[in-house]
Order: structure tokens, then sequence, then C-alpha cells
């Protein structure tokens, strides 16, 4: 991206279209043009910033993270919204700290520059992490709750939930499902009788990200049903027991 900022500069254009066409800031590219020999920062280390953008990796990690982001997170400007800084923010509950130890790894591995902060809110820790490429890690931001706009993925992230589709379903379900028991009475014989199983539910406003979680539980063979229409519930003994594999009870 440096280089060919750099080689549309040569060619006598100035900085604000150099930025409209490469969706670099303008500070970025004066700061290019200025200093063409300080090697390149963190820009470098953002997998879609390359010349050839590439998927980022490890794969099993990011699809975690896009699981937690699309069910909890939410990507918003950190201050003045031309600086094209963004934070990542995913509330985590205090209950389940290897969940959010989880969460601060995968940001971690996914943003290696980039400091990864834990803020104590009632009742749960809000755990964040500023970078400018937020978005084109997860470009299902957008204006907006999600629920209330089309989300889908992009072909590369596609790859990579079909390359690691426990990866997805543990950070869908880490964030915006659980593991609970479901008590059920059953009559036999006159008698009734109290059963406890242990079912998954994943509670989600947006139709779409409730559709990839069916897909991504189709792609796993884990049998689903849509008990409500915002809830998706896994709850046969052999679904249960195939979904554990992946995602297990919180801790
Ligand atoms: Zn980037």
């Amino acid at each position: 991206m440096r280089q060919r900022v750099l080689r549309l500069l040569d060619s006598g254009q100035t900085i604000s279209s150099v930025s409209r066409q490469t969706g670099v800031s303008r500070a970025t590219v004066r700061q290019w043009r200025d200093h063409p020999d300080r090697p390149p920062s963190r820009t470098a280390s953002c997998p879609r910033c390359q010349e050839i953008p590439q998927p980022p990796t490890p794969g099993d990690v990011y699809a975690y993270l896009l699981g937690l982001y699309l069910g909890d997170g939410c990507i918003s400007a950190v201050g003045d919204p031309a600086k094209q800084v963004w934070s990542l923010r995913i509330m985590c509950a205090d209950a389940w700290p290897g969940l959010q130890e989880e969460c601060v790894q995968a940001l971690t591995v996914i943003r290696p520059g980039n400091k990864v902060r834990r803020l104590p809110r009632q009742g749960c820790t809000e755990i964040n992490c500023f970078s400018k490429h937020w978005p084109h890690l997860f470009p299902q931001h957008g204006p907006g709750k999600k629920h209330e706009r089309r989300i889908s993925l992009e072909s590369w992230q596609r790859e990579i939930v079909e390359a690691n589709p426990g990866s997805l379903a543990r950070g869908l379900f880490h964030s915006d499902g659980c593991r609970s028991n479901n008590r059920v009475r059953r009559e036999f014989g006159g008698r009734s009788q109290w059963y406890e199983y242990p079912r998954y539910l994943f509670v989600n406003e947006s139709r779409d990200i409730l559709t990839l979680c069916e897909e991504t539980l189709d792609m796993l063979g884990v049998a689903w049903s849509r008990p409500k229409p915002n809830t998706v519930s896994v709850a046969r003994r052999e679904a249960v027991e195939r979904l554990d594999e992946f995602v297990g009870p919180k801790h």
C-alpha cells in the first residue's frame, strides 16, 4: 500500500486524490511522502493492507475473534473520526475469567502491535483494543446496530470460517450464547419426574448472524433448531456432545 501511495504521488497526484483512491488517510499519505525511508510501522502488520491483501492468521484465532465480534462486539471511532482510529470493544461477564483471558489472547495475537485494555464495568469487564485496521479485518463494521444492517462475510472470511467452523462457533457461543441445564418434567405411568439435560442457546437479534450460526453448526454436523425467532438451540444429546468438542461450558 505504501509503495502504491508513493507511486501515485510520484505520478503527480495530490495527497487528497491519493487518499481517496487508496483509502489511506491523508495524514498517513503525507507522512509517507515526507518520510519515505522510515520503516513501515504497524500498518504493515495488517494483512489486509498489504499490496496483495492476505487473510489474517492464524485462521482459528481470527475465526474465534470474528465470532466474539459478531456476537457481542462493537467497533467505534476513537476521538475524532477523521483520524480513523477504531476501538474494538468486547464486553465479558466477570463470572467467566477464562473467557476474558481467551478474548485478550485472541486480540493480542491478531493485533500484536496494539495494546489490549481491560476496563472494569458493572458486573462485567470491557476489553478493548485500538487500531486503524479493525474495519479492514472486520468489514461488517458499519453505522448503526448489527441487526439493523446486512451482515455478510467477504469471500476471504468465508474461506477462513470453512476451515475453522469450530472456532467461529466457539466465539459466537462465548459472546452471545450459553450452555445451561434445561429442566423438563416427564410423566411416566402416572408419576412425574424432573429431568435435566445440557443444551446450548445462541440468542441474537440479527437474522444474518443467526443464519451464520446455523450454517456453522451445519458445517460441524451439529443438529439445531430455532425455537424462537431470535434463538438457535442445540438440544439433542449427540448434538450437544459434538458441540462440546468445540465450545464446552463457559469457564
Ligand atoms: Zn489494514
